[in-house]
């Protein structure tokens, strides 16, 4: 049975990677010229295990109007004239409710468990030189009120098989001795020794070689336009270079995928929420070992190899990829506040992308009504921690259909 996945970030590499691996004949289609262009080239690199929680939570909900209304915040919300964003935005709001969020948490939690065995097992197969490391994160908390959030998370997650340690300002230090000696003030954090960090850009490249040996073909420069149909069924997809046909069709087009299910006649709920990253080179020898996420800061630090990739901001102004000084500057601020001294700033390498968010955070994986047309999209900040999970999910529902 052939399979055609439109998009080749990390979510249609995976998915393609494991399809092929499954046995399907594969086909990995992509309007850019390679793999990993868009959301998937310099994101946040966290393999985020433990730390899975919905965006929409009753926790963002108290805080929205604060952080909407100061100039500098890190979230942003600009309204358009596009029913999708304002339909979206009232979904996101209905998901702030606690048992929503809590229900949330533990399928997000359940399905990044599944995504790092699936992972461990490629990559202990393949070997593959992406930066891989079980480094461990501290997410570091500036004040009282978010310690004993982050202190009930903690106790919520253990239930659901997250090992984690609450520690002491000093604790902090003592666990990642290259942040600064004012800690940046803060209350103190949490520690997860087996979160990991990779290089998501050279992990698409590495599933797609894969995909390639294991028989998989891909067509970059290749835009889908729209879907001849017959009936109900899918016969195939119309593209900038033609008609490309198969037995099945999924959407892995990251955020862009609304578009995309609209022309065969589907509403997906799935919103850019444009965020930003730097990519610093150390100075010198003194590095960081762990990722850190600073909550005050509401920026990511991961060590990739000889440099540091920070990266931070969450707004919701539609498919604009502008990338405003103010914003690499405020991550630069936050480095030098974070690891005083620690990264050349001069050139940062500033990149934008659009997660293609739900208003749940729970990604869309499966078969569209009873078409031959599947989705996996909408893993908004967390695509690199479920790719490898949702791949697998989606081929067991090919394989069901198959049957
Ligand atoms: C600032 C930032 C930090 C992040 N940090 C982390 C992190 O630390 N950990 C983590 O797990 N996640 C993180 N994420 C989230 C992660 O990057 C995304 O969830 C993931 O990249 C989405 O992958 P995707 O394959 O769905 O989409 P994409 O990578 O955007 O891929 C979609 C592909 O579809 C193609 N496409 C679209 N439309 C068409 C069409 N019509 N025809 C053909 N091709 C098409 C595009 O060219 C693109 O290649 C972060 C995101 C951002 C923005």
């Amino acid at each position: 049975m052939k399979v055609c996945i439109i998009g080749a970030g990390l979510v249609g590499c995976a998915s393609a990677y494991q399809l092929a691996r499954t046995g399907f004949e594969v086909e990995l289609i992509d309007a850019a010229a390679e793999p990993g262009l868009l959301t998937s080239f310099a994101n946040g690199a966290q393999l985020s295990y433990s730390y899975a929680e919905p965006f929409a939570s009753p926790g963002t909900l108290r805080s929205l109007p604060k952080m909407l209304l100061e100039p500098d915040s890190p979230v942003k919300f600009r309204l358009r004239a596009d029913w999708r964003q304002w339909a979206w935005g009232l979904q996101f709001l209905a998901a702030c409710r606690p048992g929503t969020a809590r229900r949330g948490t533990a399928m997000l939690l359940h399905l990044a468990q599944l995504s790092r065995r699936v992972l461990d097992g490629w990559m202990q197969q393949e070997g593959w030189s992406v930066g891989f490391v079980e480094n461990g994160k501290l997410v570091l908390c500036p004040d009282e009120a978010t310690f004993a959030r982050q202190r009930a998370l903690v106790a919520f997650q253990a239930k659901l098989g997250c090992r984690q340690e609450v520690l002491s300002p000093a604790e902090c230090r003592a666990r990642e001795p290259a942040l600064g000696e004012r800690l940046d003030g803060v209350a103190g954090g949490i520690w997860t020794a087996d979160e990991c960090v990779a290089d998501p850009y050279r992990l698409c490249q590495a599933l797609v070689d894969s995909m390639g040996a294991l028989g998989g073909r891909t067509s970059f420069n290749t835009r889908v336009n729209g879907f001849v149909r017959e009936g109900r069924r899918i016969v195939a997809a119309r593209t900038s270079r033609g008609d490309v046909s198969a037995d099945a069709f999924v959407l892995a087009a990251g955020p862009h995928v609304a578009a995309l299910a609209s022309e065969a006649g589907f509403h997906l709920p799935v919103y850019p929420v444009k965020g930003y990253s730097i990519t610093l080179p150390f100075r010198g020898e003194a590095r960081p070992r762990a990722s850190v996420t600073h909550l005050g800061r509401k920026t990511v630090f991961a060590p990739l190899g000889d440099a540091l990739r920070v990266a931070a901001m969450a707004e919701i102004t539609g498919y604009d990829m502008s990338i405003p000084e103010s914003r690499v500057q405020a991550m630069i601020d936050s480095v030098e506040a974070v690891y005083p001294g620690m990264c050349r700033t001069e050139s940062p390498k500033p990149w934008s992308g659009l997660r293609p968010a739900t208003p749940d955070s729970l990604p869309r994986i499966g078969r569209l009504a009873s078409t031959n047309l599947f989705v996996n999209a909408g893993q908004g900040a967390l695509g690199l921690t479920l790719a490898a999970g949702s791949a697998a999910k989606l081929s067991d529902e090919l394989v069901r259909f198959a049957a």
